[in-house]
């Protein structure tokens, strides 16, 4: 028994292989139950440039760049920024980890990104039984109101995520990528800056430096 043909579309899409925006061809996979070909439901895309195969679970259909239907299994496409090189190995792993899944599961990004700020607030030395509890020691350790917000954030953002009804999917897509780029501002803001200007103390003569110091010993903890 030879497989069947199936009418394939075809639309413009941009090719994650070969990166050209060019004419792709949707094909339904199928299998051979012993009586007949069935649809397995997964789905080939064909890129007319580069002949190279995407996956698809559903009926793939993209317009002007936006997926209307299916979602693409492989290639994995990492959608939100490299992590800042200074992100604390730790937080790092889960940053690369919600890379991964944005584009498959936005929700299980969201939760693993709250995930990553509860080992960035202990990074910063917070304390506290859960991660409001270390935001809310963060504002007693005059952490700028900008970064404590930031981080309440993608706190909140991570825990719509996994409770029902609170937050649907497409809202959650929608703002994810900017919690990406949300948490590389915060490991700049945090340690590289720091780091950069304290480099730069260390250069200067020890009585500059001590003027310095002393102005820091004297401010009181903001808040
Ligand atoms: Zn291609």
């Amino acid at each position: 028994m030879s497989p069947p043909t199936s009418a394939s579309r075809r639309f413009p899409f941009d090719c994650p292989i070969c990166r050209v925006l060019t004419e792709s061809r949707s094909f339904p996979l199928h299998f051979d139950n012993g009586l007949a070909w069935e649809k397995g439901g997964l789905w080939l895309l064909r890129c007319s440039h580069c002949h190279g195969f995407t996956y698809w679970q559903g009926e793939p259909s993209v317009h002007e760049g936006r997926v209307l239907s299916g979602h693409m299994i492989w290639p994995i496409v990492l959608k939100g920024p490299p992590p800042h090189q200074d992100m604390p190995e730790a937080v790092r792993l889960d940053y690369e980890e919600a890379r991964k899944i944005e584009g498959t599961s936005p929700r299980a990004a969201a939760a693993l990104l709250r995930l990553a700020i509860e080992r960035l607030c202990a990074e910063f030395g917070a304390t506290g039984r859960s991660i409001n509890d270390c935001i809310a020691d963060l504002r007693r350790r005059g952490t700028p109101d900008n970064v404590r917000k930031t981080l309440d954030l993608i706190r909140v953002v991570g825990n719509n995520a996994v409770h029902v009804g609170e937050f649907q999917s497409a809202e959650i897509a929608d703002i994810i990528p900017d919690l990406f780029a949300l948490m590389n501002w915060i490991v700049e803001e945090m340690i590289s800056m720091p780091r950069r200007v304290n480099h730069l103390i260390e250069r200067l003569p020890e009585s500059s430096r001590n003027v310095i110091r002393m102005r820091e010993e004297e401010s009181p903890v903001a808040h």
